[in-house]
């Protein structure tokens, strides 16, 4: 039993904090040691981090930054938009185009980065797409099935 637990603990590297890693990508930190600098320009992350030397090239944030801060920003814009209306119902239309549309550009553009870059915390907390040291096609290459498809009968057709 000693001997198993020990075995297994060796085998499986220690958990990281997915909550602590991901407010330090939302500061645009590295999510590893939260001092370096997550971002070499407005979207790009960092190849390595220039204080503790993780590889955070590793990530894969694709579309769910867009699609997050679409969410919060949608929210925040239709409940402000409704207070808006309650408080001053006669206002005109120039005026909410104007208003919502800087708006909606500004506190995009400010939450994105903020966005993407806790994603990317969080992927490095779960050691997700190369950030446990192996690649996704090592852990797809495991994942296949080693059995062969069954057959009628039983018959290898195969042959
Ligand atoms: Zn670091």
């Amino acid at each position: 039993m000693t001997a198993l637990a020990s075995t297994n603990a060796r085998a499986r590297p220690a958990d990281r904090d997915a909550w602590q890693a991901m407010r330090r990508g939302f500061a645009c930190r590295c999510p590893a040691c939260g001092e370096g600098k997550l971002y070499k320009s407005y979207l790009k992350v960092v190849d390595r981090c220039d204080v503790c030397g993780t590889e955070l090239h590793h990530h894969r944030a694709d579309d769910a930054p867009p699609y997050f801060t679409i969410f919060i920003v949608g929210h925040f814009v239709i409940a402000a938009l409704l207070a808006f209306d309650e408080f001053w119902p006669d206002a005109p239309y120039w005026l909410h185009a104007l208003l919502w549309s800087a708006f909606i550009i500004v506190s995009s553009l400010w939450l994105l980065p903020l966005v993407k870059g806790a994603l990317v915390g969080y992927q490095w907390a779960l050691r997700m797409h190369g950030f446990g040291g192996a690649s996704d096609e090592d852990a797809m290459a495991k994942a296949k099935p080693t059995a062969s498809w069954p057959t009628i009968g039983g018959a290898d057709r195969s042959a």
